[in-house]
């Protein structure tokens, strides 16, 4: 492998001064970071801080105003079907067609990321997050906890080598939201795959991340790993970091 192949391959995720504006506001400006392989990195910030907008222009639903994304070694927009099919997402904001069953809809993404053996993959990847029981189900008709795992199993269909997840356990009960973070980071550490997440909780932030990075009006105000912003900030919990970057001064 020549030089240029691993660099290309080093990190899964490059973001560079990375901005978008609607309107006369930018929703994100200035932000640059990079994810690598079985890497966690969690987006924390107040509603309205650039999280949801950061994750579209990462999956390419956004168009960026400004800056640069690279993922795999293949920049975003121009290369995009190169990377797309690595990529992976979980949103409780996104519903998937509710007549379909839950059997239907994972065969249909299936047959999108072209996963070979998609029957036995649908009944594989059910049986492991423990949705088997909820196949023939039509979509529409599940709670939201049992919408959000199908939605996790959506994610993982295609065995993604990034995962990015708005809220990834927003509508869970608390054992489940347990047992389903336990799943990702065995997930990610296993497949060597890299989790972005954004989260408004900030127990399974602290819980998950390797990195946090913390969004305040759309610009990055501080990252790190969780212990080390609890130390340059002195507090004791990220709740109480987070709570100091709603109330600092500044823009
Ligand atoms: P939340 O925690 O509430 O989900 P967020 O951090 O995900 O918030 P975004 O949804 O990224 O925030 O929004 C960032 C800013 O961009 C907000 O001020 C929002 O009003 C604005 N915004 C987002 N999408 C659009 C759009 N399509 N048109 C105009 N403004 C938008």
């Amino acid at each position: 492998m020549n030089a240029a192949c691993c660099e290309r391959e080093s990190w899964v995720l490059r973001v560079e001064a990375l901005g978008k504006r609607f309107g006369a506001s930018w929703a994100v400006r200035g932000l640059s970071f990079a994810i690598g392989r079985g890497q966690i990195v969690a987006l924390l910030g107040a509603n309205g801080a650039g999280k949801t907008t950061t994750l579209a222009m990462i999956l390419g639903l956004v168009e960026p105003s400004e800056g640069r994304i690279t993922l795999f070694g293949h920049e975003l927009p121009r290369e995009r079907y190169r990377a797309l099919h690595r990529v992976n997402f979980s949103s409780p904001y996104v519903d998937l067609p509710a007549r379909l069953t839950v059997r239907q809809n994972l065969r249909v993404y299936a047959g999108l990321y072209g996963v070979p053996r998609p029957r036995e993959r649908v009944v594989a990847l059910c049986r492991e997050l423990g949705i088997e029981e909820l196949l023939d189900r039509p979509t529409g008709r599940l709670s939201a906890g049992q919408k959000s795992r199908v939605a996790l199993a959506k994610a993982l269909i295609n065995r993604p080598q990034l995962l990015v997840l708005d809220e990834p356990t927003a509508s869970l009960d608390p054992e489940t939201a347990h047992w389903v973070r336990g799943w990702l980071v065995r997930y990610a550490r296993s497949e060597r795959a890299a989790l972005l997440l954004a989260s408004h909780n900030m127990q399974e932030v602290e819980r998950m991340a390797d990195q946090v990075l913390l969004l305040r009006r759309g610009r990055l105000w501080d990252r790190g790993r969780p212990e080390e912003l609890l130390a340059r900030h002195g507090r004791r919990s990220l709740e109480e970091v987070f709570l100091a970057m709603a109330r600092a001064d500044g823009p």
